[in-house]
C-alpha cells in the first residue's frame, strides 16, 4: 500500500486523525471552529497554562532578567545550561526524595532515554501493559528483552518475575501511576515489595500526578521506595519539559549516556523560569487550584456512583468506553454540538475495541457543568 492508500483505510476504519482548528484559548473553554466549548480535552488539570493573570505576572518578574532568554542555543553539555537549569534540578529532587533530576525536553523523549540508556543486552524490563507509547518505544529501543504484565495484575507481574528474573542480568519494572487513558492508579507499594522480593528496579511514570495528588507539588513516585520516577511538566504544572529523578550514579549515567538528553537542544532558559516560578513563588496557588480540582473530582466520582455509572477511573481522568471507533467519533461530534471539546480516543492510543471519550476534568470546571455533560453522554449513548 502507498501512503495515500494507507490513510484511505484509516478514513475507512474511523482511525483517521487531524490537528483540530483551534484559534483561541480562554482558561477552561476553547474556541474551535468558531465555537466556545468546555475543554475536557486538556491536561491542564490545574488551568495554569492559560491563566492570563498568572502569565502577566510571570512576564513581570521574567523582564528583570536578561538571563531568560527564549533559546538555550544548545544541548547542557555544551552552553544550553545555566544556573536557572540547575535551581529546578535540585528542588525537583527534593520534592521527589531522590539524590538528583534531570531535566529533559518532553516526557516522551525523557522515557525513551532512560528506559533504553538503563537497560541493554542480558537485562529484562516488566511493564504494565497499558503503559503509555512512550514506554513502549523506550523498550523496543533498548537492547533488553521486555515482558508486558496484565493491566495492574500483580500476580501476573509475579508469575512473570519468578519464570524469568533469573535468567537476565538487570531488571526493571515500570508503571505509569495515574494511567493516561483510565485514570486508574497502581499499587506502588505493592509493586515496591516486588521489585525488593526479586532485586528488580522500579520506575514510576509519574506524568498525571506531578502536581495534582499531593501537598508538595510532587506525586506519588517520591512518596515510595522507588529507584526512578519520571514525570512531564506539560500536564497539571502548565508548562513544557520534563524530569528524571533517581540517584546520583544513574543520574550521572544518563548524563553521559542518554541519547535524547545529550543530542538536543534544551529548553529555553524562559521556560525553564517559568516552571521553577511556579514550584517556588507560585506554589500556594498550584496547591489552591489542586485542592480545587479534589473537590471536583471526589463530587463528579460521587454523582457517577450515585447514578451507576461504573468506572474504573479513581481520577481527573474518566473514560467513557463506547467501543465502535465510529460510534465514539460520532458521540464526540454530538457533545460538540452541546458546547464539550471531548476529542475521541481510538486506536493505536488505546487497545482495539475500546475506543473512548476521555474526559479531563481541570480545577476550574464547575460541577453542575460537569454533571450536566455526564447526563448528556447518558443520552447519547
Ligand atoms: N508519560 C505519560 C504517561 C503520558 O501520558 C505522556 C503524555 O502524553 C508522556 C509520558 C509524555 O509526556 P510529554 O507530553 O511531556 O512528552
Amino acid at each position: 500500500m502507498n501512503y495515500d492508500e494507507e490513510l484511505e483505510e484509516l478514513k475507512k476504519s474511523h482511525t483517521y486523525r487531524k490537528i483540530p482548528e483551534i484559534t483561541e484559548k480562554d482558561g477552561k473553554y476553547v474556541i474551535c471552529d468558531n465555537q466556545r466549548l468546555l475543554n475536557l480535552s486538556s491536561n491542564d488539570y490545574l488551568n495554569l497554562s492559560t491563566n492570563e493573570e498568572l502569565a502577566k505576572e510571570f512576564m513581570e518578574y521574567a523582564s528583570d532578567s536578561p538571563q531568560f532568554q527564549f533559546s538555550s542555543a544548545s544541548a547542557r553539555l555544551l552552553s544550553g545550561t545555566s544556573v536557572v537549569y540547575r535551581d529546578l534540578e535540585q528542588i525537583l529532587a527534593k520534592q521527589m526524595h531522590k539524590d538528583n533530576a534531570l531535566i529533559f525536553n518532553t516526557g516522551y523523549q525523557c522515557n525513551l532515554g532512560v528506559i533504553s540508556t538503563l537497560m541493554g543486552k542480558g537485562d529484562i524490563i516488566f511493564s504494565d501493559k497499558l503503559n503509555h507509547a512512550s514506554i513502549i518505544d523506550g523498550m523496543k529501543l533498548a537492547e533488553a528483552d521486555f515482558r508486558r504484565y496484565k493491566h495492574l495484575d500483580y500476580n501476573h507481574l509475579e508469575e512473570l518475575l519468578k519464570k524469568y528474573r533469573g535468567k537476565y542480568n538487570k531488571a526493571l519494572i515500570i508503571s505509569e501511576s495515574v494511567f493516561s487513558m483510565d485514570g486508574d492508579i497502581a499499587d506502588i507499594q505493592k509493586l515496591v515489595e516486588l521489585k525488593n522480593k526479586y532485586d528488580a528496579l522500579l520506575m514510576i511514570d509519574d506524568a498525571h500526578a506531578f502536581c495534582s495528588v499531593d501537598n508538595n507539588c510532587a506525586g506519588f513516585g517520591g512518596e515510595y521506595d522507588v529507584d526512578i520516577v519520571t514525570a512531564t511538566f506539560g500536564k497539571a504544572l502548565g508548562s513544557f519539559g520534563a524530569f528524571v529523578a533517581s540517584n546520583k550514579t544513574i543520574i550521572n549515567f544518563l548524563i553521559n549516556k542518554a541519547r535524547p538528553f545529550i543530542f538536543s537542544t534544551s529548553i529555553p532558559p524562559i521556560n525553564i523560569a517559568w516552571t521553577k516560578w511556579l514550584l517556588t513563588a507560585k506554589k500556594d496557588f498550584v496547591l489552591k487550584q489542586k485542592h480545587k480540582l479534589e473537590r471536583l473530582v471526589v463530587a463528579t466520582h460521587k454523582y457517577l456512583k450515585s447514578a451507576d455509572i461504573e468506572t474504573v477511573s479513581k481520577s481527573q481522568i474518566i473514560p467513557v468506553i463506547i467501543g465502535d471507533d465510529g460510534k465514539t467519533v460520532k458521540v464526540a461530534e454530538q457533545l460538540r454540538g452541546l458546547g464539550y471539546f471531548i476529542l475521541p480516543i481510538r486506536p493505536p492510543t488505546v487497545p482495539p475495541n475500546t475506543s473512548r471519550l476521555r474526559l479531563s476534568l481541570t480545577a476550574d470546571m464547575e460541577f453542575e457543568s460537569v454533571k450536566t455533560l455526564i447526563d448528556c453522554i447518558r443520552n447519547e449513548i
